[in-house]
């Protein structure tokens, strides 16, 4: 009888305290059932931000076919959102070729400045629509077999382009076209004057080495922040850089 006690007690303990505290069979069990619940989707929530916003288990969590979801800062794959610009504040530089036109202004001014120089910079591409963005994205898939995380150090997911804001252009050096879009441009004449005054004219290196949005290294893609609306644009990625970048 003892025994019985005894092991009828050591079995309550292991019961948690809120079954025990509970009065046996009666409806009350029921908010019990719903805290289980409430726990196992927690859980599975949990598991899933997990999987999708830890780089360290992303590829696990792509494998599993859970989709990247933004990041708590609102960046996809690294890449921050960004509005589209309006037509109307777009400049034809030439056919197929748009910028904002703020850009435009401060581009015409830098490149005769370099210009005087004896440095020809090139403009290779500026506006993107969140359309064209798209084919280059999902494009770039099928052409390289590569997933996402990767595709997205090279491009930006559509919505997530620096280039669909207009203010960001990709240049060259004139002399060395063979280093058109590749990371060899920063061994150019251009690259060089670029870094010495680029930032006279509100022009940034969006991607440098090692950038906080681990983002491939492009020399040659530049934005333009010289007005309060492109700075509005680009708040969130300064934030983090100057938090991240020292
Ligand atoms: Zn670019």
């Amino acid at each position: 009888m003892a025994r019985a006690q005894s092991a009828r007690s050591e079995n309550n303990d292991d019961i948690p305290i809120a079954h025990r505290s509970s009065p046996p069979g009666g409806p009350s069990n029921r908010p019990l059932s719903v805290l289980m619940l409430v726990f196992v989707v927690l859980g599975a929530l949990g598991i899933a931000l997990s999987l999708t916003l830890f780089p360290r288990f992303r590829g696990l969590g792509l494998l599993l076919g859970i989709q990247s979801l933004p990041s708590s800062d609102g960046r996809l794959l690294g890449h921050f959102p960004y509005k589209e610009v309006s037509s109307q504040d777009l400049i034809s530089v030439y056919p197929g070729l748009k910028i904002h036109k703020d850009t435009f202004k401060a581009l015409r001014s830098m490149r005769s400045a370099a210009s005087a120089e004896g440095v020809e910079l090139i403009l290779l591409s500026g506006y993107r629509s969140v359309e064209l963005q798209r084919q280059i994205f999902y494009g770039r898939k099928s052409a390289r077999k590569q997933i996402a995380i990767e595709r997205a150090k090279v491009s930006a997911p559509p919505g997530y382009s620096e280039h669909s804001t207009g203010y960001a252009i990709d240049l060259g050096d004139g002399t060395r076209r063979d280093t058109d879009l590749e990371v060899e441009f920063e061994s150019t004449r251009a690259f060089s004057w670029l870094k010495e005054n680029a930032a006279k004219y509100h022009f940034v290196l969006s991607f440098p080495k090692g950038n906080s949005q681990k983002v491939n290294y492009e020399p040659w893609h530049w934005r333009f922040e010289g007005t309060v609306e492109s700075l509005k644009q680009f708040e969130a990625a300064n934030e983090r850089r100057r938090a991240k970048e020292p």
